[in-house]
């Protein structure tokens, strides 16, 4: 398998040691994806979002609600987005 680099926020890291996340509008992580899950290399966000939205109603859904799929590196996922994954994160606004 190739190393794709990508670059994140100015630092550089193979595409296979990052993650895919899929957030909501406010940014809380509700599922995450490696792009070597398979043979074929996740390296678009549109590739990425076809993992979580197959369909073209599931994506028109996700436009509506302001879902984003972003390229995290890891030290970004393990402080972004894994607080979400387990359910300990400050997203979640405060009922009421
Ligand atoms: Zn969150």
């Amino acid at each position: 398998m190739t190393d794709l680099m990508v670059q994140i926020e100015g630092e550089t890291y193979p595409l296979t040691d990052c993650f895919w996340v899929r957030a909501n509008r406010v940014g809380c992580a509700v599922s995450s994806v490696r792009p070597d899950l398979y043979s074929e290399l996740i390296a678009t966000p549109e590739r990425a979002q076809r993992e979580f939205s197959p369909t073209k109603r599931q994506r028109a859904a996700d436009a509506k609600h302001g879902m984003q799929h972003l390229l995290l590196s890891p030290v970004q996922w393990a402080e972004r987005a894994k607080p979400c994954l387990v359910g300990r994160c400050d997203h979640r606004p405060t009922v009421g």
